[in-house]
């Protein structure tokens, strides 16, 4: 059978899962896993101690509990030179596997290799988050995403006679235009009011200074139906912006390492584990399952790699569960909140940390118009920088008072710089961090507190 037909079926048999009840879909999760875990335990030598001490036997069938006996890997124990022991042994070289390199925020990458069977299953659950939020096919689809330093630039990009990868054999579609987010707003927005997309899709801290400018300079995408982002946390602020006026706004939380892990449900603004791909677990600092609404470390065991499978890997995101959505998809247990990284949080003096406040853009702006774009970096315990792009010089009341209101934001608690630079480049995958905490994660104390939003 042909890829785009296989990808069909599983976009049947998804259509039915999702209406399962949540224990039918955990007895799937354990025959999925119990497959997972013999051919890892006979073919992959990372995990062969901690199986071992975990008392599997490959005779038995493993009992729901057991995952949880399993410790939790860390992205450094993923990626500290483990890519050897990582690969199956059974693994043979086949046309459809390719590698996975994520981007690594923090220098490091993580190798794995993608098979035909998780292409597969990215394609369709691609395909279910189009389906769930009724997009029309015929129409057009901008995207302002990295690219290649000399790729789709402006002021034209580049065009395609269709969407892309996700619906390549399953549906047809109108044009999609692409745009390398490392172009300057001006070109992207000129570019935007030129081609004039149903559906724009980008990064939540690109999406963030286009909302604003297209507001602030009364710029009408009439076409505009949607815009969706991906690849980092969207904050209360984007939030915020979409809702006050009036822009649709759909997120999806994915990875690298597992694909897709969670889609906004079409019904309310909570997302929805994807159960049938990724196992996910939200632990404490002492690697408890969190309750309802408590923030945690995502925990994720993928279900479909075999290549290098990923058991309890700690992908480095906070979330919280939500509780069972009334849309009726219990069997796709809900994430109320995404919170981003742990380099994301704030450390404070005491050994604390938490996400953030970084305050309401309306509360600057009072203060100065000229700041196009901001960066803070957490290089002490007692000392965060704040990286400036301004148009225009700020006066020396202006540096105060700018100052002082992060001082306020962040809780009183640091003493602050500002510093101006002609441009904060993005990391080289495209994301952008407007907080970055600098400190050692041992000096953290293990009070971890919740965010307070
Ligand atoms: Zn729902």
């Amino acid at each position: 059978m042909d890829k785009p037909s296989i990808v069909k079926n599983i976009i049947s048999s998804l259509e039915k899962s999702q209406w399962y009840t949540l224990d039918h879909m955990r007895d799937r999760q354990l025959t999925r896993l119990n497959h997972i875990i013999s051919h890892t335990y006979e073919t992959v030598p990372f995990y062969k101690a901690a199986l071992e001490k975990a008392n599997y036997c490959p005779e038995l069938s493993i009992t729901p509990e057991f995952l949880s006996t399993l410790p939790v890997f860390s992205r450094e124990e993923i990626q500290s030179g483990q890519e050897n022991t990582l690969r199956s042994t059974a693994l043979q070289p086949d046309d459809y596997s390719y590698p996975i390199v994520t981007s690594g925020s923090t220098g490091i990458a993580v190798r794995l290799i993608g098979t035909f069977d998780t292409a597969c299953y990215w394609q369709a659950l691609s395909m279910r988050e189009h389906y769930w939020h009724k997009r029309d096919f015929s129409k057009t689809l901008a995207a302002i995403r990295w690219a290649k330093r000399n790729e789709a630039l402006p002021p034209l990009g580049e065009t395609n006679s269709q969407w892309g990868n996700a619906t390549e054999g399953i549906e047809l579609t109108g044009a999609s235009f692409f745009l390398n987010v490392a172009s300057s707003i001006q070109s992207q927005l000129k570019w935007l009011q030129m081609i004039n997309p149903h559906y724009l899709l980008s990064y939540p801290s690109q999406l963030k200074v286009l909302l604003n400018d297209i507001i602030e300079q009364k710029i009408t995408l009439q076409n505009l139906l949607e815009i969706r982002s991906l690849g980092e946390t969207v904050d209360s602020e984007l939030r915020l912006l979409a809702i006050n006026h009036n822009f649709k706004l759909t997120d999806i939380y994915s990875s690298e390492e597992v694909g897709i892990i969670a889609i906004q449900c079409p019904e309310y603004h909570n997302y929805h584990i994807q159960a049938e791909n990724v196992i996910v677990e939200i632990l404490d600092i002492h690697n408890q399952p969190c309750g309802i609404g408590d923030e945690g470390r995502v925990v994720l065991t993928s279900l479909h790699n075999f290549a290098t499978p990923l058991l309890r890997y700690d992908i480095g995101d906070y979330a919280q569960f939500d509780n069972p959505c009334a849309c009726g998809r219990v069997a796709l247990p809900t994430l109320k909140k995404i919170s981003g990284r742990k380099r994301n949080r704030i450390i404070y003096p005491n050994g604390e940390s938490r996400f953030p406040y970084l305050g309401d853009r309306e509360e600057y702006r009072q203060i100065t118009t000229a700041v196009k774009k901001f960066q803070m970096i957490q290089h002490e315990l007692n000392k965060v920088e704040c990286k400036l792009v301004v148009d225009t010089p700020l006066s020396s009341d202006q540096k105060t008072r700018y100052a002082n209101l992060i001082k306020k934001n962040l809780g009183n608690l640091f003493e602050i710089e500002l510093t101006f630079h002609d441009d904060l480049p993005r990391q080289s995958n495209g994301k952008f961090e407007e907080f970055v905490s600098l400190i050692p994660s041992t000096i953290e104390n293990i009070n971890q507190t919740l965010m307070i939003e």
